[in-house]
């Protein structure tokens, strides 16, 4: 009896399984043999959790119950299925997500989530059924008004029923109540099922020919052929024998079972083979360009290259202005990689520089490029990540995520505008792709570039204090002169005029001037200062969102009132919701008034705009950009993502309107962000062989970032900047930290904070950092939570980690709830 347990004991194996789930510890699940056998690290593992049943990552598997972890062997649960025989993660990612999770103090398992295409990932719903129970309960009741009666139909009424699609119909918080409560009463009963993956490989069935010789010469061959049969032989020999099935059926013109018959006559083959989806299939892929280096760049490259070859970690901050030919350098590092038979990675920021970059690389590497970003589709993604995993595309464009890509024995990674927000991730995970960039080239050895006009403070201290290599481009290609940048004082145009202008007459005149030459202008506008609102002139509420402490948006074109944060939106309302007035008024020149008013006078412009749904049609932006670069378009309008890595050599003008909405923000980082938005965007203006001029229009003319914006200034613009939020105590001097906290229940919300706050001050002892808060959160009131924020400052990384460490298991034994907390290291945005 003894001997056949230990026998049993002895085939079984346990694993570690991360979950991505809000949770920081690693749960241990017991394997049967068949699945111990081929478990491997990194493979995905069904697991049992709750009720439901999740898709976890194997990160440690061990043949024996680790003592000291004091696990009652009984009450482990046993994992239900192995979900890869090959692990889709390899070692490294693991490693890199490990580290991440540690770093950013949030969960492993959210950051394996992440960094997978979507689609792979194992989920589970939930199917409510009515028990007999209910049956009967619903055949004697006599009231039908009630939610629970009305549920309870519905259910009797059809086969099966999601409880996400209750929730769409009820809404969500009253379905799970009553959910609830008709559970407990046992009128109805749920249960979890898997659904399959989502993403699958495409398949297509295809024709090719057995014997392409013996086709060729038919005749000799004394095959007796029908005409049907003879023309499906000659759009094969056309295609090197191999055809789709419905191309051929087609091209031929015959039906399917003059295919049949020689497939079975064994002249030609039918089978199936995976078609990889191609992001770029419909992009135009321009002309590989054949550049002689210039000097600064053959420096620059050769420092790199080297480094390349010989296979050390080493971080550079390629710092070129706008316009020095940064690309090329990326382009030249990335073969250098391939040729020693590395992989390569390069980082863009927006979706937007992608069809652009990418179709340059497709020029250069052609099918060894993958593309990697959230608006491809599912089945785009999976393919291309699928090809990367694979080793058939060994060179990786890609946003934020594309960090995790699993490309191995990577030699360069490139972070391209590195001090670009959006590699931040701003919401959980929270992780920022260009440091992890460095980490993983620290990891794998990689050399990792991190370029840009306008560093980061944070990376351009890093290399004033050696830890990284500067790299310097300090001029444009063919030494064309920086767009000459004038500032355009509004007070003065308020003087002149005696209102408000949106356009000033200097931009009025330089834009006819620059359309006179056959050259373009873009026009780019501050978001925030061009988005319009509702105001009632009877209690000067304006409107704002239900679920948001945030004033909602006027779209003109669908008459709505949007909230740009939650995407809640309704019709515009008549009378006033709070004082039921009349009155109500229409503020702010949002960027289709300002459309109009562009229109209005200049009627023979080709103008287009760029906004957040161009951004949302893949096409439309790729169509509009094609467009502008053909000088189909005369005038390009758009915020924001206008300004980045373009390069359109016709831009003469560049006009930035409303830039001071964006110094008032409530944030460390706003004079930073503004001067790299104006150094970018100015940098889009005289690209060619025509020189460029910017003017930006602004009621504060004095501000020190609009001066040294005007001289496009990095370096004294960094040292001002620097000495300022050393004195304040901002990083890069401290580290900082901002736990956000957020629940529908204020008050809940308020004691959670409270807790942590206490559990912060005890391991704080020595007082060497600095806790501010709780504080109602810039935007207090956010998609209907509640939202208090503490922000920490250490003297350093280390003391901030182990102080949040410290306290966050401290608060865990206070039965303190992790759900309702996001914790932000390094946050680059305070709100
Ligand atoms: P950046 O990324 O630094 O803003 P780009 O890489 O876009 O600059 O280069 C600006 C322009 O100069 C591009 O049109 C590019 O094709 C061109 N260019 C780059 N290197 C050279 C070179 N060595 N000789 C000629 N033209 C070049
Ligand atoms: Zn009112
Ligand atoms: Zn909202």
């Amino acid at each position: 009896m003894q001997k056949q347990l230990i026998a049993e004991n002895l085939q079984k194996s346990y694993a570690e399984v991360v979950l991505p789930l809000p949770l920081r510890q690693t749960f241990t699940y017991s394997m049967p043999s068949i699945i111990a056998e081929n478990a491997k690290l990194g493979a995905r593992l069904l697991v049992p959790f709750g009720k439901r049943q999740l898709t976890g990552y194997i990160v440690t598997i061990h043949e024996e119950l680790q003592k000291d972890l004091e696990i009652d062997e009984s009450k482990l649960k046993e994992a239900v299925e192995l979900l890869d025989e090959e692990p889709l993660i390899n070692p490294e990612i693991l490693r890199l997500t490990q580290w991440t999770a540690d770093y950013y103090s949030c969960s492993w398992g959210e950051v394996l989530k992440a960094s997978l295409p979507a689609g792979v990932n194992v989920d589970s719903e939930t199917v409510v059924q009515i028990t007999a129970t209910g049956r009967e309960k619903l055949f004697t009741t006599t009231n039908f008004k009630t939610l629970k009666a009305e549920i309870l139909q519905h259910l009797a009424d059809e086969i099966e029923v999601i409880k996400g699609d209750l929730e769409k119909k009820f809404g969500k918080s009253l379905i799970q109540r009553n959910l609830r409560e008709l559970e407990n009463l046992g009128f109805i009963s749920t249960f979890q099922r898997t659904l399959s993956t989502k993403a699958k490989p495409k398949l297509r069935k295809a024709v090719r020919l057995i014997d392409t010789s013996k086709a060729i010469s038919a005749e000799t061959n004394s095959l007796i052929l029908n005409e049907k049969q003879e023309n499906i032989i000659s759009v094969l020999l056309e295609n090197n024998g191999e055809i789709g099935f419905v191309e051929l059926l087609e091209l031929a013109d015959v039906s399917a079972s003059s295919i049949q018959t020689l497939a079975k006559r064994n002249i030609v083959e039918i089978f199936v083979h995976e078609v990889f989806r191609d992001p770029l299939k419909t992009s135009k892929i321009p002309e590989i360009l054949d550049l002689t280096l210039t000097d600064e760049q053959i420096n620059v490259f050769s420092q790199l290259a080297t480094a390349i070859n010989t296979n050390t970690y080493e971080t550079f901050v390629l710092h070129g202005v706008t316009g020095s030919g940064k690309t090329e350098i990326y382009i030249r590092a990335m073969k250098v990689a391939l040729e020693t038979g590395k992989t390569a990675l390069m980082m863009v920021p927006e979706i937007a520089l992608t069809p652009v970059f990418s179709k340059r690389l497709r020029s250069v590497f052609g099918n060894e490029v993958a593309i990697l970003h959230s608006k491809l589709s599912t089945g785009e993604r999976f393919d291309e990540w699928r090809r990367i995993k694979s080793g058939s595309a060994r060179v990786v464009i890609g946003t934020r995520s594309a960090i995790f890509a699993p490309l191995e024995n990577l030699g360069v990674i490139i972070v391209d505008e590195e001090h670009d927000g959006s590699y931040r991730q701003h919401e959980t995970p929270f992780y920022h792709a260009r440091d992890v960039a460095v980490v993983r080239g620290n990891f794998t050895k990689a050399v990792v570039i991190l370029g840009s006009a306008t560093p980061s403070l944070e990376t351009f201290r890093n290399a004033e204090i050696g830890k990284y290599k500067l790299l310097g481009l300090p001029n444009r290609i063919g030494n064309r002169p920086l767009a000459a940048v004038e500032i355009v004082d509004m007070r003065e145009v308020f003087k002149e005029k005696g209102k408000d202008q949106v356009l000033s007459p200097q931009l009025l005149t330089a834009i006819r001037e620059t359309y006179s030459k056959g050259e373009q202008t873009i026009i780019l506008l501050n978001r925030r200062g061009f988005s319009s609102f509702v105001l009632c002139r009877s209690c000067g509420d304006a409107i704002r969102c239900k679920n948001c402490d945030i004033t909602l948006t006027f779209h003109k074109r669908d008459n709505t009132l949007v909230c740009h944060y939650c995407g809640y939106r309704e019709k515009v309302p008549t009378v006033c919701p709070a004082c039921d007035s009349k009155f109500i008024n229409f503020l702010g020149e949002g960027t289709e008034q300002l459309e109009t008013i562009l229109r209005d006078n200049f009627p023979d412009l080709r103008i287009e705009r760029i906004d957040r749904d161009t951004m949302n049609r893949r096409n439309a932006l790729e169509n509009i950009l094609d467009d502008f670069s053909e000088k189909k378009i005369d005038m390009l309008l758009g915020t924001q993502m206008l300004a980045k890595g373009h390069d359109f050599p016709n831009v003469t003008l560049v006009g930035v309107l409303a830039i001071d909405a964006s110094l008032s923000l409530p944030d460390f980082h706003t004079a930073e962000r503004t001067f790299q938005l104006l150094t970018q965007v100015s940098g889009r203006a005289g690209r060619g062989e025509l020189p460029g001029k910017v003017l930006i229009q602004t009621y504060c003319p004095q501000h020190y970032v609009l001066q040294h914006a005007e001289t496009q200034d990095y370096l004294h613009f960094y040292e001002k900047e620097s000495k300022f939020r050393k004195n304040l105590n901002y990083p890069p001097f401290v580290a900082l930290a901002s736990l956000l906290f957020h629940h529908e229940n204020f008050d809940y919300a308020y004691e959670q904070s409270q807790i942590l706050r206490e559990c912060l001050q005890n391991s704080n002892a020595k007082h060497e950092s600095r806790i501010l808060g709780p504080a109602p959160a810039p935007i207090s009131r956010l998609k209907g939570e509640y939202r208090l924020q503490i922000i920490v400052k250490s003297a350093n990384r280390n003391k901030l980690r182990e102080l949040l460490d410290f306290s966050l298991h401290e608060a865990q034994g206070k039965s303190f709830d992790l759900r309702c907390v996001n914790i932000e290291i390094d946050p680059i945005n305070l709100s």
